[in-house]
């Protein structure tokens, strides 16, 4: 498959609107819908149409899509298998191997091998993977082609014609009902629609010509991706029967929240704890990045608790673009003060205009009327 963008499938320009994208879709759809378009490709092309569609028409999966761009929105890689064995990454992920009908619809296939199911797999990353990206091997069990018998079914690597349906996959039904003669069709018990039997069933197998395997797959995870995108790596799905194309696997990635840092589109978003006086005074403090770095951020006299500053470029990365650190600043008032302290804040309050209690540290009795008096 090219790397021809969404908008391209459809025909579209990158600033089409909802309705746009509806119209062309529809058209597209129709003239393509495999029960009507007998041109070659027709099958794969609307499969791309719906594809695109699904993606398009989606706010949230096209702001990705444009954000990610084409390649690293559809491909996580056309990474390497390596074999069983070796350090894997400890994927934490639900939904192993779930059978995912993603783009349904594609118009039922009349005859001709099947192409293999596509998969969905879901993988946790930590947000410094996902702001720097990542490679990660993960473990997928998916059926691939026999090896004994090429995927063919048949240890002699021959098939013949089924003589159920005489090779035509599907079994035709005449009724007779009130309306008139009713043909049905259904796939072929026999051949499961292939139209063809293995010559003699492979053992390793049993006919079916392919095999459950679990191997590990190497993910190339793109800078800049958040929780809910898809990876796709083509081919890396169910095999397809006899030699047909094998099915995709989708990987979804779910970020683990991180206790440093949140997340807002490419923005990172960070605490920062300063007491009364710096707040009061100003101060330059040290806030550490992502990737560990120290910055030097000035905070300026007078700031006001939960003000954010901005520290360009300490964001996510994506294309190109970096996003910015913004750190929120909070004023902690201190819950333990020495006593040379609390002389200050007195003399604070004094020169405040404000009367000054004595220490808490005097009578119980003095402290309840204190309440008393704030309550009132
Ligand atoms: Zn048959
Ligand atoms: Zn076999």
């Amino acid at each position: 498959m090219g790397s021809e963008s969404y908008y391209d499938v459809l025909g579209i320009p990158r600033n089409a609107t909802e309705t746009d994208i509806k119209k062309a879709y529809r058209n597209l759809a129709k003239k393509y819908h495999p029960d009507v378009c007998k041109e070659p490709g027709a099958e794969e092309k609307f499969k791309s149409i719906n594809e695109a569609y699904s993606i398009l028409s989606d706010e949230t999966k096209r702001r990705q899509y444009d954000q990610l761009g084409h390649d690293n929105f559809t491909n996580a890689s056309k990474g390497n298998y390596s074999g069983s064995g070796g350090a894997g990454f400890n994927a934490d992920f639900s939904g192993f191997g779930d059978i995912f009908d993603f783009f349904g619809g594609g118009g039922r296939r009349q005859s001709g091998p099947q192409e293999g199911d596509d998969l969905l797999m879901r993988i946790q990353i930590t947000l410094e993977d996902a702001v720097f990206g990542a490679q990660k091997e993960i473990e997928v069990m998916h059926t691939e082609s026999c090896p004994d018998c090429e995927g063919t079914g048949s240890s002699t690597k021959k098939t013949v014609k089924c003589s159920k349906c005489n090779g035509t996959g599907q079994i035709k039904q005449v009724k007779n009902s009130i309306f008139g003669q009713m043909v049905t069709q259904s796939p072929c018990p026999e051949c499961g629609g292939r139209g063809k039997i293995p010559e003699s069933p492979c053992r390793k197998c049993n006919g079916t010509g392919r095999t459950k395997i679990r191997r590990k797959v190497t993910v190339n995870v793109p800078p800049g991706i958040d929780s809910g995108m898809r990876l796709r790596m083509e081919g890396y799905g169910e095999a397809g029967d006899f030699g047909a194309k094998n099915g995709d696997l989708y990987i979804e990635v779910y970020v683990i929240s991180n206790p440093k840092f949140d997340r807002e589109d490419d923005n990172l978003i960070t605490q920062y704890e300063i007491s009364p006086a710096q707040a009061v005074l100003g101060c330059e403090v040290e806030i550490e990045t992502i990737d560990r770095k120290k910055v030097a951020l000035k905070i300026p006299a007078g700031i006001s608790y939960g003000t954010r500053l901005r520290i360009p470029g300490e964001g996510v990365r994506r294309r190109g673009n970096y996003g910015n650190l913004l750190v929120r600043v909070v004023i902690a008032t201190p819950k333990k003060i020495s006593p040379a302290e609390r002389e200050l804040y007195e003399q604070l309050l004094k020169a405040e205009g404000n009367p000054v209690h004595s220490s808490s540290s005097k009578s119980d009795e003095k402290d309840g009327r204190k309440k008393r008096g704030i309550f009132k």
